[in-house]
């Protein structure tokens, strides 16, 4: 932990941060010697790890990386931070994201971009998105800062970011993980998850964070398998499946080249290889950029300048002219657009027209992926259609920023585990990373694959 706390010291350029807590990752690793000492010790003794900081810590400062929340300090803890302290983790500190887990690159913090410690290798100087939103723990894990952390997966946000700084990162099933005290963007889509250097690491992790909790209506109330026990990359008698139409035309070569050799590997590990086609993919991303800022506009209606964080209260001013001045001040722009989007399509003379019509989309696209895993194990795909992009370079253009979710958002809607992997360096010397999709509660078949692969 004392190493730990030297690098991140050292490494406050990177400024994956918002907090430090360097008391609590020492604490922890005396508790491990004692434990130790004791024959007591745990799975995660000592371990100092960084907490995304959207995951409410009790006494230690939460901000969703926004204004709304700077100050706030929440009196609870989350159950799956909890459930890491329990056995024996240390924090090291909260890591910053994009503002209410919002966006692919971590540029939308109100604490600041995040630099991924990856550069070109054009010789340049050039700094590169470390991804998003979980673009503080990507950074942080690759800048080897900590060897775990969390990060939240809405439409990406432990995939993409893994995937830009060469870690690994697994979203698993939806309700695997509590949501209890994790600040809320899309509830239906939201579901936390280890980020760690390897497969195992995650496995590791992930024993640790998962489990039902009665506090979430809709935590999965099943037993957790012991991954790790289970990990093997002998995939003889698997079915991995390639969805024909994530083969984007005009995507760069280089990723194309990564799932071809992805693809080899899963062979030479045993596993059959069939081409499976997930016919409304090209809908997955609209009809996610409907029904995110649908449920982010709900959830952040609690943001009223009464009952957390930031009050603005002009002198003489009225209950009204709190709720809009609070929430004009607190709000970045990206939280801006998703609230004033998801009002428009949850209007009355558009609900129809957008809502349910990507309600019904999000149906199809997990009938999609029913009928596709009737004949395959696992689903292999790139992570994202890019490597890590240029500070900046995608800020003007939000769209452009949306594309990048493209392969990411499918398996959110459908709630199914996914993982990204390490799978290769481009010509510009920048990780690109592979994803595994799997069935509902298969994360083992998701891992077993995924080692096969880094
Ligand atoms: N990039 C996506 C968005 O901006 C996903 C974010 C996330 O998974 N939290 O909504």
């Amino acid at each position: 932990a004392e190493a730990f706390n030297a690098n991140v010291a050292a490494a406050k350029a990177l400024n994956a941060f918002i907090v430090e807590t360097p008391e609590q990752a020492l604490g922890a690793a005396k508790q491990a010697d004692a434990d130790r000492a004791a024959g007591t010790l745990k799975p995660l003794s000592g371990v100092p790890i960084g907490m995304k900081d959207l995951f409410a810590t009790k006494g230690v400062q939460t901000t969703a990386a926004s204004h709304m929340l700077e100050g706030f300090v929440p009196r609870y803890e989350s159950t799956v931070s909890q459930k890491l302290w329990d056995a024996g983790a240390g924090m090291l500190g909260k890591l910053n994201l994009d503002q209410f887990a919002m966006g692919s690159s971590n540029e939308t913090s109100f604490f600041g971009n995040v630099i991924s410690p990856w550069k070109r290798n054009d010789g340049g100087n050039a700094a590169l998105a470390p991804g998003g939103s979980s673009g503080g723990s990507s950074a942080a894990i690759a800048a080897r800062l900590c060897p775990a952390a969390t990060g939240t997966d809405t439409g990406g946000s432990i995939r993409q970011p893994a995937a830009f700084t060469g870690i690994s990162g697994i979203k698993p099933t939806y309700g695997r993980c509590s949501r209890w005290g994790i600040v809320a963007f899309a509830s239906s889509l939201d579901q936390a998850g280890p980020m760690a250097r390897d497969v195992r690491d995650c496995a590791i992790m992930l024993q640790n964070m998962a489990g039902f909790d009665p506090k979430d209506a809709t935590s999965l109330d099943l037993p957790v398998p012991n991954w790790e026990a289970a990990l093997s990359s002998d995939l003889k008698g698997k079915k991995v499946g390639i969805p024909r139409e994530y083969r984007l035309e005009g995507i760069d070569p280089d990723i194309d080249a990564m799932w071809d050799a992805g693809i080899a590997m899963l062979k030479d590990a045993g596993a059959e290889v069939v081409e499976i086609s997930l016919p409304h993919t090209k809908y997955a991303l609209p009809a996610y950029y409907i029904i995110a800022p649908a449920e982010a506009s709900s959830n952040l209606a609690r943001y009223d300048g009464v009952r957390y964080g930031l009050r603005d209260l002009p002198q003489g001013a009225g209950l009204q002219d709190m709720y809009a001045a609070t929430r004009a001040e607190g709000f970045g722009p990206e939280v801006k657009r998703r609230i004033m989007i998801g009002t428009y399509v949850l209007s009355a003379g558009f609900y129809d027209a957008y809502y349910t019509q990507a309600q019904k989309v999000r149906t199809l696209i997990s009938r999609d992926f029913s009928a596709a895993f009737e004949r395959c194990d696992v689903i292999l795909a790139p992570t994202a259609p890019s490597a890590a992009f240029g500070l900046g370079e995608k800020t003007a253009d939000p769209l452009s920023m949306y594309l990048n979710d493209v392969f990411a958002v499918p398996a959110s809607l459908a709630g199914l585990p996914a993982m990204s992997v390490p799978a290769a360096l481009n010509r510009e010397g920048l990780p690109l990373g592979l994803q595994i999709i799997g069935k509902a509660f298969d994360e083992q078949g998701v891992l077993n694959a995924g080692l096969a692969i880094e």
